[in-house]
Order: structure tokens, then sequence, then C-alpha cells
């Protein structure tokens, strides 16, 4: 098929309009470390662990080593966290040393007959460039309709006490893996505590996690944003923003997930309760008060929505005052897995995805009459926020991938470390069970050679809907015409990009159909062998907490 038929069957799909991870897809993703037998996933897990740098180091290896050069086992290792039944089991087996040594040599000296596995980084990473952090503090929320009828992030019930343990291990990963020295006391540009509904921990849950990234990292000049659901933020009798505002850091903002501010739709979502346009309002003021700045997101082309609704929509947000207004188009076909997409009656109402563009046309025109800059595919900063020094910091540096390596922590948050004078990158996806140490276990990864890492610079790159040439040249030593020609012209000829002699640019229209151009740029360019698990599969995981287990 030619590529301008591939641009074509793509852009007759329904689009996602975001370009959330950049190159590559989940299922194009290998498991970070490799596996030796299923029981290394029962009973050994840490045996291997991941490093951000790619390194990995056999614990399991270097332990049986030590004990069979010591001759006796090492006691056996148990938290508080443990249930009852495997506390007494390790305080059991402890207790009969000799009889443990029997039933482990062999065990033992299998490990270390078969060979350790250790593998050196991957790449070395360059403390002198930007760091971000995202932390994801847990996967709970409390929709009344099953995913609000329409999400596809993670989402699972709430419950206190696995919230506390999950952000108890979120804690614990930040400690583990920031005392490498690679991370220890470096300045972090942008920490954003979110997705979801990070604001469903408590202040002290959410204080835990940022005392755990102060003892690493440093957080005085970093833009600081805590994201959440506008009920949440008042129901706390707003001390989360109180917290927030107390928080040493160079800026403080909230993100909040508004959707849409039409009572008809927040019921067929089930989040009436989740915060009206008077209460958005409200803690605008108070946020402009305590020296925060504010982000909403809406959703348009929602089922049956008319443009109007759409206009009234971004109107009100406008009437708030928000700093930053964040536009997502909704992703709903049948087949996509969410309880909308299941009714037929909804997926009918949604408009054919020509339509679905204009509104974006129309919707993008009435922002930035109303003088808001667009700083990314779905994002739009009120000008004068834009010129000054409480600027959106995080997405845009997540978008330059050329400037700044990104580490995140906790279930299914996402780390890129790039080596740009070797021309290697690694991208890690931790998985939702939290119980192995950092990218080990099933958690996720990829290795960017120098092709992968020209794709990954170029698709993060647009999310900002702009690539200048002599940056890819700086970069690659290579033009931008050379490596992508073909599928920009097509590109180019559909109205979606334009080029000229300093940029490539995404036409408005192309804004809308960015996963297409970017699907388009990366198809049959993933290397073979990955392990094929989709992002549906990951959200359908049950989040485990349980506390690091190995031999020692
Ligand atoms: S939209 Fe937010 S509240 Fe609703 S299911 Fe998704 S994460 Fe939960």
């Amino acid at each position: 098929m030619s590529l301008r038929d591939q641009l074509l069957e793509r852009m007759a799909r329904p689009q996602r309009h975001r370009l959330l991870q950049g190159f590559p897809a989940v299922p194009a993703m290998s498991q970070a470390v490799p596996v030796r037998s299923d029981s290394d996933l029962e009973d050994g897990l840490g045996r291997l662990i991941r490093s951000f740098d790619g390194a990995a180091v056999d614990v399991g290896f270097d332990e049986a080593v030590k004990q069979l050069e010591e001759g006796k086992p090492r006691p056996l290792q148990s938290s508080d966290a443990d249930p009852p039944q495997r506390r007494a089991r390790i305080e059991a087996l402890n207790a009969q040393t000799d009889a443990r040594w029997v039933e482990d040599e062999p065990w033992l000296r299998a490990i270390v007959d078969s060979g350790g596995r250790a593998e050196a980084p991957w790449l070395n990473v360059d403390r002198s460039r930007d760091l971000i952090i995202g932390v994801i503090p847990h996967t709970q929320c409390v929709p009344r309709r099953e995913a609000c009828g329409f999400c596809t992030f993670p989402h699972d019930s709430p419950n206190k006490q696995e919230r506390l343990r999950m952000v108890d291990a979120v804690a614990r990963d930040i400690g583990a893996v920031g005392v490498h020295e690679a991370l220890r006391g470096r300045r972090v540009h942008a920490a954003y505590l979110g997705g979801g509904t990070a604001n469903l921990s408590s202040p002290e849950e959410l204080e835990r996690l940022l005392s755990a990234l102060r003892s690493r990292f440093v957080l005085e000049d970093a833009e600081l944003t805590l994201e959440g659901t506008p009920a949440l933020f008042e129901s706390w009798f707003s001390s989360h923003l109180k917290s927030l505002a107390k928080q040493s850091v160079a800026h403080r903002r909230i993100s909040m997930g508004v959707q849409t501010f039409d009572a008809r739709f927040l019921t067929l979502m089930g989040r009436e309760k989740f915060g009206d346009a008077a209460l958005v309002k409200k803690l605008v003021r108070k946020c402009r008060d305590l020296d925060i700045t504010t982000s909403a997101d809406l959703l348009f082309n929602l089922p049956g929505q008319t443009l109007e609704q759409m206009q009234k929509d971004v109107d009100t947000a406008l009437s708030a005052g928000l700093e930053q207004i964040c536009l997502y188009h909704l992703v709903l076909y049948d087949g996509l897995g969410t309880p909308w997409s299941k009714d037929a009656s909804l997926v009918n109402a949604m408009p054919d995805t020509r339509r679905a563009a204009e509104h974006w046309l129309v919707l993008r025109e009435k922002l930035l009459r109303a003088g808001y800059e667009q700083s990314t595919l779905t994002n739009f900063e009120r000008s004068d926020v834009r010129a000054g020094p409480k600027r959106f910091r995080y997405e845009a540096a997540s978008f330059a991938p050329d400037r700044t390596d990104a580490i995140g922590f906790g279930p299914l948050s996402l780390t890129t470390f790039v080596d740009w004078p070797r021309k290697r990158g690694l991208k890690l996806l931790r998985r939702k069970s939290l119980g192995p140490a950092p990218w080990s276990g099933e958690d996720l990864a990829y290795r960017y050679d120098e092709a992968g890492l020209r794709l990954f610079f170029l698709t993060r790159s647009l999310a900002t809907t702009r690539v200048q040439l002599a940056r890819y040249e700086a970069t690659f030593g290579s033009s931008l015409h050379h490596d992508f020609g073909p599928v920009l012209e097509a590109a180019r000829s559909e109205g979606l990009v334009t080029l000229d002699d300093s940029a490539v640019a995404l036409t408005p229209l192309g804004m809308f159909y960015a996963d297409t151009i970017v699907s388009t740029l990366a198809n049959g360019r993933s290397q073979s062998g990955g392990a094929g698990v989709h992002t549906a599969d990951l959200l359908k995981e049950t989040p485990q907490v349980e506390q690091y287990r190995s031999m020692g």
C-alpha cells in the first residue's frame, strides 16, 4: 500500500489526538529482565533487577555465590507488611538453619552452575540533562459509573488499606532507585503527582511521597503538580492546596479532571459529584490566593454532543480563569473495551472522524482568540502565563527528549533515559504490581538503537506541534527529510504538516490526526521480539504491593 493510502486508511479510523508515549507502543516492549523459569516469578522475585541505565544485577546469582562461599544460608528477612503466614514460615526456616542448608545447597549450586545473568549498563546517564519525575501514587479513583463510561486510564476501586500499601511501595521505590549515583542529589526540573485521581490520597500520603523524593532529589527549583478531581481538592478542606502551597519548589500547580461542565454528560459519566463550574471557579480563586496555577482537562466530541455544547464547555473554562485548558477528543469506538464502547447507541452518536476534526478546529480557534497559546497538541496556556516564570514545564519537558530524561515511579509509570553521545536510549514501564523491585518481575523495557531514537525524538517532539530541522540535525547529524522524507511528504500532501526550511509543523488539521502521522512514521520500524502486551492487558491487572522478596 502506498504511504498516501496508508495515511488515508488510518485517517478514516477513530483518532486518539494525543501522543502520550511516543515510539514504541507498549506491545513492542519486552520483558525488562529475562525470566529463567516460572519459579523465578513465584519465589525469586528480585533475582534479576534492571536499573534505569539498563544494567542488570543478578541478585539471585550473587547471593547464591555468597552463601555457598560462606557455607550457610543467610537469615531470611520478613517485614511487618508480610502476611502473618509468610512471617511465621520465615521465622520457622530461620530457626532451622542446618535443615535449610541441606535443602538449599543443591538449589544454590544449580543457580551458580547455570551462570550469572548480570548485564553492563546499556547507556551512560548524563547528570547535566534536565530530569523530570512522574509519580503515580496509586491507581484508585471513585467513579460512580464503571470507568466513568469512557476511561482508558488505570482505575481501581477505592480501598484505603491497599492504597496506603501502594503509596508505601511507591515511596520505597523512590528511595531504592534514587540512591543510584546518577540520580542522587539531582535538581529536578518538574515533578508531577498524577495521573488519575492522585488527590484521593490524603495530604499525609502525598507528603510521604514528597519526603521520599526530597530524600533523594532536589525539588527546590522544580515545578510541582498535583492531579485530581475538583471535588477532592475541596473535600479535604482544601488541605491539599494548603500543603502544596507550603512546598519549597519553584512553582506549584494543580491539574483537574473536569471533562465537561454539562450536567447531562456529567450524569452519563456518573461524575455529578466531581465538581461543577462553580466549584472549579472557586478553586481557581483559592489557588490564585495560594500562588498555585490551575489547569483543567476537557473532553469534547462526547456522544451526541453538539458543537454549541462543546463551545459552552470551553467558554465556561475560560470564564473560570484557568491558566491552562487541555482539550481531549473522546476516543470511543466499538471494540475499544470501555463501558460506553459496548453501548451501540452511544457509539452511533459519535461524530464521524471528519466532523470530529472540524469540532477540534473550532474549539482550538476559540482558545487562541481568547488569548491562550497552544503549547502541545492538547494544551493551551494563557499567554501571560506562558510568557512568564510560571509557564507550565512538565509536558513541554516530557516532549523534549533531546534535553530531558524522565523517571517514573508507581504503577504503570514510564521512564526514559537517553545517552545522546552513544545514540542509545531506554524506555521502562512499571507494571501495576510493585512487589518485585522496579523493572524486574514483569515490568517492560525497550532499548533504543540509533534508528529507534530518531523515531522516538520525532514522535515525542511532534507533540509540541513543531520540530526544528536544525535541532534534529544537530542531534543526529542527519536531516529529517533524509530520514523520514516520504512519510512527511505524504502527510504534507494531505494537508497534515507543513515543511519549510526551518521546521516540520503539524497543521491545525494535522494536530487532530497526529496519531495517524506517528503510527505511519513508526510503521514497520519497531524491533521484533516485543512481549505483545497491550495497554488494555496492563489495565486489567490487579495492583499488588508485597514487599520486595529476595533470597537474603
Ligand atoms: S476518568 Fe478518572 S475517575 Fe473516571 S474512571 Fe478514569 S481515572 Fe477514574
